[in-house]
């Protein structure tokens, strides 16, 4: 099968990613083979392709917003059959028997393996995947319309709950991509009130367009204090400035995988019982929740597509802040 292999972590410009014939998967007990059909691409997968987060394997495929169809299926498959649409998100298996498994915490399994990370992942004609890490689409989205909603969609949904806001709560964004942008359409959905903090004027542009209240620059203090924030940004700066605009008992989460370290954080702004929570990876539950609240909230995701063999492309494109909405490789 073809696929986009990354050998050895490089800036994205150099083009680390080359496209190769390799071996295609064979389904093991309890897994499914899934065609590919789309795959997203995500700020994670340029930490790991330019090595701010440190390699676990390499050669490495990677991509963990697979949209595909079951092709085939190994021993002791029960739920799923050949021709069903399914998607594979970042957690790719969990252990179900360490101390956070047990608790339901299973985003924190010591054991845990991620797509395209600890695994292969979906840069790639098809994907081996555990049966019940693969999870039926909502119909009513393209395969490259529906493959936002397994990265941007499901952490994001995780980082709403987490923000814990109250009834018609005020929530502010900080960074307007992916996963934001379809926060927002949730966070609406469920009767609150959105500010948006980003510094791009098209990004704001297109937060006011979706509902927010106002959209603004980050350093810009928000019109009204805000119950909870949450930062996508990967920038530490950001954090402290969303800090200075919580209420009092407010919450702030950090959402991002990776973040520049968090400078002249005065206690005053955290003083008041406001808290930090940070977001790692998500749970099986957090993924079937988003895939039914999505299509009940009218959630659209706008993408920009790439052929598979344009990752690089893509990803560059990505990291220089051109891409318009959120990047997919189509691959059939
Ligand atoms: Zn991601
Ligand atoms: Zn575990």
């Amino acid at each position: 099968m073809k696929a986009m292999v990354l050998e050895e972590q490089k800036p994205i410009k150099e083009k680390p990613l080359k496209l190769k014939d390799v071996p295609k998967p064979v389904p093991r007990e309890k897994q499914v083979l899934i065609r590919i059909r789309a795959c997203g691409i995500c700020r994670t997968d340029l930490h790991i392709v330019e090595g701010e987060l440190p390699p676990v394997k390499l050669p490495l495929i990677p991509g963990h917003q697979v949209v595909g169809v079951v092709e085939e299926t190994g021993e002791h498959v029960g739920s799923l059959r050949r021709g069903d649409r399914v998607g594979v998100a970042w957690l790719y298996w969990t252990c179900g028997s360490c101390e956070f498994c047990r608790r339901g915490l299973e985003n924190l399994c010591e054991r845990a393996l991620f797509t395209g990370y600890s695994v292969d992942g979906g840069y790639a004609e098809y994907i081996a995947v555990p049966e019940e890490y693969a999870f039926p689409l909502p119909g009513g989205y393209s395969d490259e319309e529906v493959a936002p909603l397994l990265c941007g969609g499901v952490i994001g949904y995780r980082a709403f709950k987490l923000a814990e806001l109250p009834e018609e709560g005020v929530l502010g964004l900080f960074g307007f991509g992916s996963a934001a942008h379809i926060v927002l359409q949730i966070a609406k959905y469920f009767g609150h009130k959105v500010y948006v903090f980003t510094r791009s004027p098209e990004r704001q542009e297109l937060a006011r367009r979706l509902g927010a209240e106002w959209a603004g620059h980050p350093k810009e203090e928000s019109p009204v204090k805000l119950d909870s924030a949450i930062v996508f940004a990967p920038a530490g700066w950001v954090a402290v400035e969303a800090l200075k605009n919580l209420k009092k008992g407010g919450r702030l989460v950090l959402a991002e995988i990776y973040m520049t370290p968090i400078e002249h954080l005065e206690y005053r702004l955290l003083y008041y019982e406001r808290s930090i929570k940070t977001v790692a990876n998500f749970t099986r539950k957090d993924a079937v929740e988003l895939l039914s609240v999505a299509p009940k909230a009218g959630v659209k995701t706008s993408v920009e597509v790439f052929k598979l063999s344009e990752a690089n492309e893509a990803l560059l494109k990505l990291k220089t802040r051109g891409l318009r909405a959120s990047g997919v490789l189509k691959v059939v």
